[in-house]
């Protein structure tokens, strides 16, 4: 019995389906979760709110929910369980885990529901042959179907909801908020991981609860005095699951007040379900580590050559780190070899498999699959192990000690925009506990730490909730659409007042907020037209305020704008791949030719693409070069195609699909263009394609017009059948055919709007002023001029900075820039730059903002 199912996708009878849940009943039967699965039921029908406390890996995501569904606990007015991730990929992969348990087809491996059918069958996904029981829902990708009971999903897709049905409530003067009504019982899981998010819908879901908690208490009183037949309102549970010892915390904020009205409120009853944990053997370094890649490979050499069988859990921070080292380990593979040799030992080999979001739900899979035999299995993961992926048979642990968050620290005076550090942060000591905890599941384990004990005595105790270290500008906006003060808002933790206003400020500056009137004082800011729009879009304020104007500006320029947000919402920095000073040493060092560096090789390529105007549309005509590659690529395949096979109707061969995606690649090393980002970016594209529709944002390159009597057939599909990609997000190595390309079918211009051959004379005539005055629209403070010793300095603020070294600008130095961010390496940095007219800021010393209002 393979122990991982979502391996092998597709559809399956309903017969196999069955058979694999029952012999997966075993598997669940053995988790500590399973027996506290009475009182789990018991609590959650006796209390509104249940906290859940159980160690990683216990079974909380994939039992709880099927408790509550097999005991019954929702009726049929409120027939869905709702469980939150904060991540995309935890929460698809898990509703397929959990499809699989239950016998129930996996939503993953149904086609997408383009906006368009689901707005037309009421928000709902339609009625899909094979969507069953579990669904899920993340952004942009909907699969829950009719028959629905559980549905993963992701916290922000849940605030949404909460959101959605504000225009209708207004009017009819109800709450300002959804009520959730399909919802019988609310699941917030990860809840320890504190993220924005969660925290805004741990307040938001308590009001709800509470207020449908007094309309069913209302309703029953009425049934006592009269007992007409109105329809029960339905109640709203929620259990909060975590997997640290902060349970308290969430106990006493869903207290309940009714219950005893003379002692004031009871706490929720917390549960605890002791988990199964071996004694785990820690070891810290010496001294500090340097080079982290090298400790942690010299560290698996070590275990490999020294210790018992057992899988190795390595937590890097980002992809860069986690492709770095995995490199690294597969070169060591021939030094391991030839070591057990010497020895005279059988040895065994390195099984390497990356982990990281965006590599998306087929990684997530291939972790789980079994190793090869004659093979050690070493994962490299960011911290989506540390808590919402369990991985079987770990026994060592590796930890870097550090996480990529994108943390924010605020500079200084209100609207003086933020500061992101791309450097990864120390964790803190619960994290490093959680992590060392991995280890200790099957046996016995040990940890080894790349970092001094006196180093981890330095950590915080807690990680700090993002609240209280982040952005707020989309939360208040999200607070505000909802005509809530987000001073006055029911937060499990209070954040900072100040940043409250800074971000209320840039909401202003954008043009998302005005003062209220004086009756509505009380909400704080009133919400614009302008911000309502921008609420509709789920992109950061600046991304989505860049889309409104871009859209305003005409379908040519919408569609730059549109290209360029993918481009700026991907997890990377950037598209182009600079290999950075130290990889290149180490691959010279490796014996690799004297000559340009890999640096100056990059830097060469880059300057092809490069825009007088700055990196965004350096950044654009690289993806549209790309594009234009493919493009050509396909049109020459289907040349051959032609002389070929007789029949060559388009269909293509299975080596004709993978020649082209060799191909591409191909193209990307050669300019030096990160086919992962590029992937991603893609993907986010074809997603912003359909949230445009949806907004009515038109571009020039949209096939799909929605015109009257368009026929159906005319339009070139969005996703291909037969070859569904997993969870919406690209994985560059494995069925990336191109059909499934998300460029496939989009690009293409029929009728030659936009034909190959147009498109490069397009980039060359192209100044992007108006994508650019977009971008600067978008990016209400990080603009700033230059200073006589070629610095820059933001209006208003006495902050510094030079723009960062990969810049197109570097050397230009224009007189005005706006930036996307700043970043703190060995000196302040703008980076992603590009040059605007001073004029604009002069024009803008009012409010920008109006004209879309
Ligand atoms: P918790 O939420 O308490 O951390 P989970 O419910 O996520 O625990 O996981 C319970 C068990 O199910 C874990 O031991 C994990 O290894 C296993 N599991 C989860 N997903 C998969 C999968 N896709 N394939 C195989 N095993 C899985
Ligand atoms: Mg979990």
């Amino acid at each position: 019995m393979p122990s991982s199912v979502l391996g092998a996708r597709g559809p399956r009878d309903a017969e196999t389906r069955q058979e694999l849940a029952r012999q997966l009943r075993h598997t669940r039967q053995q988790l500590p979760i399973w027996a506290g699965r009475e009182a789990i039921v018991k609590a959650v029908r006796e209390h509104d709110t249940v906290i859940l406390m159980a160690e990683t890996g216990s079974g909380k995501t994939t039992q709880v929910p099927q408790f509550l569904h097999e005991a019954g606990v929702c009726s049929e007015s409120a027939p869905l369980i709702g469980i939150t991730q904060p991540r995309r990929v935890a929460a698809t992969s898990l509703a397929s885990r959990v499809a699989a348990e239950m016998g129930e087809p996996d939503p993953a491996s149904v086609p997408r529901v383009p906006v368009k059918k689901r707005k037309a069958a009421g928000g709902a996904a339609p009625a899909g042959r094979t969507l069953g029981k579990v669904g899920y829902a993340i952004r942009f990708d909907d699969r829950t179907g009719p028959d629905a009971r559980l549905r993963f999903m992701t916290d922000g897709l849940l605030l949404r909801e909460i959101m959605g049905r504000r225009e209708q409530a207004v009017e009819a003067g109800a709450p300002s908020h959804a009520m959730l009504e399909r919802y019988g019982v609310i699941i917030i899981d990860e809840a320890h991981e504190r993220t924005v998010d969660t925290d805004l819908l741990l307040g938001l879901v308590r009001r709800i609860q509470r207020a449908r908690r007094e309309a069913y208490d209302a309703w029953r009183t009425r049934q006592g005095a009269d007992s007409s037949m109105d329809v029960a309102p339905t109640l709203l549970k929620v259990v909060v699951m975590s997997a640290t010892l902060d349970a308290q915390k969430f106990a006493s904020f869903f207290a309940e007040p009714r219950i005893s009205p003379n002692d004031g409120p009871v706490p929720a009853p917390i549960l605890y379900v002791a988990g199964r944990q071996f004694q785990v053997d820690v070891c810290h370094t010496m001294e500090p580590q340097a080079d982290l890649t090298a400790a942690a490979r010299q560290t698996v050499f070590q275990i490999h050559t020294g210790l018992a069988p057992g899988d190795i859990l390595v937590f890097s921070t980002g992809a860069e780190e986690i492709e770095s080292l995995r490199a690294e380990l597969e070169r060591l593979n021939p030094v391991v070899e030839a070591h057990f040799e010497q020895e005279g030992k059988p040895g065994s080999r390195l099984h390497v498999v990356p982990l990281y979001a965006a590599l998306g739900a087929g990684a997530i899979a291939k972790a789980f699959e079994p190793t090869p035999p004659g093979c050690r299995k070493v994962v490299i993961a960011t911290n989506i192990a540390e808590t919402s992926i369990t991985l079987p048979g770990v026994q060592y642990v590796i930890d870097y000690g550090l996480a990529k968050e994108r943390g924010l620290t605020r500079q200084g005076q209100a609207g003086g925009g933020s500061v992101s550090s791309l450097q990864a942060l120390p964790i803190s000591q619960s994290a490093a506990d959680q992590r060392t905890g991995r280890a200790g599941r099957v046996s016995k384990g040990r940890c080894f730490r790349l970092y001094t004990e006196a180093a981890y005595e330095d950590l915080d105790v807690e990680t700090v909730p993002e609240i209280l270290r982040s952005d707020l500008t989309n939360t208040c906006l999200t607070l505000y659409s909802l005509g809530i003060n987000p001073l006055t808002f029911d937060w499990i933790s209070m954040p900072d007042k100040s940043e409250v206003a800074a971000s209320t400020m840039s909401l202003y500056h954008l043009g998302a907020v005005v003062e209220p009137r004086a009756e509505r004082r009380e909400c704080g800011m009133e919400i614009t037209p302008l911000g309502r729009r921008m609420v509709g879009l789920p992109l950061p304020a600046a991304l989505a305020r860049m889309l409104i104007a871009g859209g305003e500006m005409g379908p040519h320029v919408a569609r730059q704008v549109r290209d360029l947000v993918a481009i700026l919402s991907s997890d990377r920095a950037s598209i182009l791949h600079v290999p950075s000073q130290s990889s290149n040493s180490a691959s010279r060092a490796a014996g690799a030719q004297a000559g340009p560096s890999d640096f100056d090789r990059a830097h060469e390529a880059h300057a092809k693409l490069a825009h007088v105007s700055g990196d965004h549309a350096t950044q654009l005509n690289a993806l549209y070069a790309y594009l234009d590659a493919l493009q050509e690529a396909k049109a020459s395949a289907a040349r051959m195609a032609e002389l070929g096979t007789p029949d060559a109707k388009g269909h293509k061969s299975k080596g004709q699909k993978s020649a082209l995606h060799m191909h591409m690649k191909a193209w990307c090393r050669d300019n030096w263009i990160s086919d992962k980002s590029l992937v991603q970016v893609l993907d986010i594209r074809r997603q912003l394609q359909q949230l445009c529709r949806a907004a009515k944002i038109i571009c020039d390159d949209d096939a799909t017009p929605s015109m009257p009597g368009t026929p159906r057939n005319k339009v070139p599909r969005m996703t291909p059948l037969g070859t569904p990609r997993s969870s919406g997000t690209g994985d560059a190595s494995d069925d990336d055919s191109d059909d499934s390309h998300p460029a496939a079918g989009l690009y293409v211009t029929r009728g030659g709007a936009r034909g190959r051959g147009a498109a490069g004379a397009e980039q060359e005539r192209e100044d992007y002023a108006e994508l650019r005055k977009c971008i600067f629209l978008g990016r209400s403070s990080e603009y700033a001029f230059k200073q006589n010793d070629g610095s820059y300095l933001r209006p208003g603020s006495d902050l510094t900075f030079r723009i960062h070294p990969s810049s197109t600008l570097m050397n230009v130095k224009p007189l005005a820039i706006v930036f996307e961010e700043l970043v703190l390496t060995t000196q302040l940095y703008a980076r992603t730059v590009s040059a605007i007219e001073s004029a604009w800021v002069d024009e803008d010393a009012n409010p920008r903002t109006r004209a879309a209002a």
